[in-house]
């Protein structure tokens, strides 16, 4: 039935189930377990539960249930398990499809932790990684080989907002029979179609976007039925990465403002990314569809908006930006990104803090870079805010 609605519509209502009561807002099940009626039933369940069916929480739950079901409508996927983070996902998707003596191709250009699982936990297990410069479509034709098992990207990479080229990389991909796994948190649900471009297994950080408000952790793997169920399931069951219902319930009321936040504030980083280009003070502002970005005609044939993150470079290094930084009253330092709060990181020192600086400098990410996620205060307040912390270099 859901199959029919626009998203916004898909976003309030695909996925709810009520209860005996009839409640307007979906219920928190907040529990671990559930009772059987007869021990034929127990049986029965475990030898194959329903769709309405629930065994113990750490394999699924109604309320998770609801949130799956809402996010896996609104991407046009056939199924999709919740994590209980972004990077619990991200692991799952791929230690889950993955075994000794694979190979796997990424690009580099990587949020910290998912950079720590191909580089530092997938070659433990004997799976070989190669990494390539994501924007760069003749370094993944080069990398991909004909026992390419899968490939993983950030769709917009973190903090210096690459924007890959998804048909591509996909078809490059499938030519060899390899999965292509795409972390999406950048682009969001709202903004990019990724299974339509060619991804075949999608990851976001609910944690993001989807909450939007800055309160819980949470993830989901979405893709094909047989993907989730025979590959992803047994794996996040038995290993304990499951979604707390009770953060299911905050992710799920996230999901019915998602597209009107996601819209404000991409407009919002618009509106910065137009009044900041060109300033005195800035060596490059980054915003993946604006005329700036190297890639923004790749970026508007991909996206529907660049998303609620941007970067700005600021000349003189890190001296000049940790004095923007500190001079800011209403953009509040914070590693988090997708909240109703706009928030600002330094890369170089916080989250890449870890790689080596000439790594560090192959990826773009200067000493003066400052990441910006654009919230939902009023856009000129926030510009006022940066030009005067600007003025304070
Ligand atoms: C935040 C983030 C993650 C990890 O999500 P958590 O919910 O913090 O575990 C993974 N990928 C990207 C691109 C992210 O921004």
């Amino acid at each position: 039935m859901s199959e029919n609605w626009k998203p916004a519509t898909k976003l309030v209502h695909a996925g709810t189930r009520r209860s005996q009561y009839g409640e307007t807002s979906e219920a928190i099940f907040l529990t671990q377990g559930f009772v059987y009626d007869s021990a034929e039933q127990a049986e029965a369940r475990f030898i194959e539960a329903g769709a309405d069916e629930f065994i113990y929480a750490r394999y699924g739950n109604p309320t998770v249930a609801m949130f799956e079901e809402r996010i896996a409508a609104l991407e046009g996927a056939e199924d999709a398990f919740a994590t209980a983070s972004g990077m619990a996902a991200v692991n799952g998707a791929l230690m889950s499809l993955l075994r000794a003596g694979d190979h796997v191709v990424s690009s580099r250009a990587l949020f910290g932790s998912c950079l720590y699982i191909l580089e530092d936990i997938l070659p433990r297990y004997g799976v070989e990684v190669s990494f390539v410069e994501g924007t760069d479509l003749q370094a993944w034709r080069d990398a991909i080989r004909p026992d390419t098992k899968a490939v993983f990207f950030e769709s917009i990479s973190n903090p210096t907002l690459d924007v890959i080229d998804i048909r591509a990389v996909s078809e490059m991909a499938h030519a060899v029979g390899a999965v292509v796994v795409a972390d999406n948190v950048f682009a969001t649900p709202v903004f990019q179609r990724s299974l339509e471009l060619g991804a075949d297994v999608v990851i976001y950080s609910a944690t993001k976007h989807i909450d939007g408000q800055g309160r819980c952790l949470g993830g989901v793997v979405l893709g094909t039925t047989e993907f989730v169920r025979k590959t992803l399931e047994p794996y996040m069951k038995h290993t304990g990465g499951a979604l707390s219902p009770f953060n299911a319930w905050v992710m799920l009321k996230g999901l019915e403002t998602l597209a009107l936040r996601c819209t404000a504030q991409a407009a919002g980083a618009l509106a910065l990314a137009d009044r900041l280009a060109g300033h005195g003070r800035l060596e490059r502002v980054l915003y993946p569809t604006h005329d700036a970005h190297p890639q923004a005609a790749l970026a508007r044939a991909q996206m529907t908006a660049g998303g609620t993150v941007l970067a700005l470079d600021i000349k003189g290094g890190k001296e000049a930006a940790f004095r923007f930084l500190n001079a800011l009253r209403i953009i509040r330092m914070s590693n988090n990104l997708g909240d109703a709060k706009s928030l600002v990181t330094h890369p170089a020192t916080t989250t890449h803090q870890r790689l080596a600086p000439e790594t560090r400098a192959a990826l773009g990410i200067t000493d003066g870079l400052v990441r910006v996620s654009v919230g939902l205060e009023d856009p000129e307040d926030l510009i006022a805010d940066i030009e005067t912390a600007l003025d304070a270099v």
